[in-house]
């Protein structure tokens, strides 16, 4: 691999399994040199998530649920104790009840509304706050997010509305970091078999529907993401900050295809 990541520490947030898009970015980084943390939520990921880390020569492997304040502080608190110091963050995490991901949005509870907010919106921030005291040589962030917060996707409903406020959540967040020389940004990822997205009604015609509508005529793996990340998360991003960046296949460029196109 390169070196872009040599001598760098980062935490990744939301690794679940080996398709998780926090895989491939944790893949990409390690590759670049990085010394990677992992955090997971809930003992059932930890036997998961130890293998995987262990793998990339991690060993530091730590529990947090995002949605409790408490569980972000300890998270933070071992990192600065082992650490000391933070150079990058991925933040992969994303959650709404499932039965709300499919059907109308107009339907959406104001519980699943307020939880799918707190869980996929503000613990990006929250994060942003304990890792601002330990970026002190600046630093860079990346969350993940999803066409849906632009246009409406099938099914996608709430996580769009989710989605929209995350994007603008980074805006905000690279203005009041930006001083400090920690940049914030976001892939908005195409659709990718995950767990996650398992959740999601009709999400294999979802994917058909990218396959055969984007530019490239594909759809994105975890390795494109992982590319991109890299890209954001080192020197060569380094003037590059509040910026929603697509890893697509060129997909939110088309407006409609051709009639004549040859694989219709
Ligand atoms: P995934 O299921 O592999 O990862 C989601 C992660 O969120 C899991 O590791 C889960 O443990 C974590 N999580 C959920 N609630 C949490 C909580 N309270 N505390 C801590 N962690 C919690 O699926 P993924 O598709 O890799 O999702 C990663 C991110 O990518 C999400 O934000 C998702 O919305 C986004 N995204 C996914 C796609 C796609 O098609 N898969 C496309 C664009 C964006």
């Amino acid at each position: 691999g390169s070196e872009l990541l040599k001598g760098k520490r980062g935490l990744i947030m939301g690794l679940a399994n080996e398709k998780s898009i926090a895989w491939g970015i944790a893949k990409a980084c390690a590759d670049a040199g990085a010394d990677l943390a992992f955090s997971y939520q809930g003992d059932a990921l930890k036997k998961r998530v130890d293998p995987l880390a262990a793998q990339l020569g991690s060993t530091l492997v730590l529990p947090c649920d995002v949605g409790d304040e408490a569980s972000i502080d300890a998270l933070f608190e071992s990192l600065k104790e082992t650490w000391g110091q933070l150079d990058f963050i991925v933040h992969a995490i994303g959650f709404s009840d499932k039965n709300e991901l499919r059907g109308r949005y107009v339907d959406t509870s104001r519980a699943n509304f307020t939880m799918s907010m707190d869980i996929s919106v503000y613990s990006f921030t929250a994060v942003m706050q304990r890792a601002e005291k330990m970026m002190t040589d600046g630093g860079s962030a990346v969350t993940l997010t999803y066409y849906g917060a632009e246009q409406v996707m099938p099914h996608y409903n709430v996580m769009g509305v989710a989605k929209a406020a995350l994007e603008a959540s980074v805006r905000y967040l690279a203005e009041d970091l930006g001083k400090k020389n920690i940049r914030v940004n976001a892939i908005s990822a195409g659709p990718i078999k995950t767990l996650a997205a398992s959740g999601i009604g009709d999400f294999r015609y979802i994917l058909k529907w990218n396959e055969l509508n984007s530019p490239l005529r594909r759809n994105v793996t975890i390795e494109d993401v992982g590319g991109s990340a890299l890209y954001l998360l080192s020197d060569l991003g380094s003037a590059v900050t509040g910026e929603v960046h697509h890893v697509d296949a060129g997909y939110h460029v088309v407006g409609m295809k051709a009639v004549d196109a040859p694989d219709i």
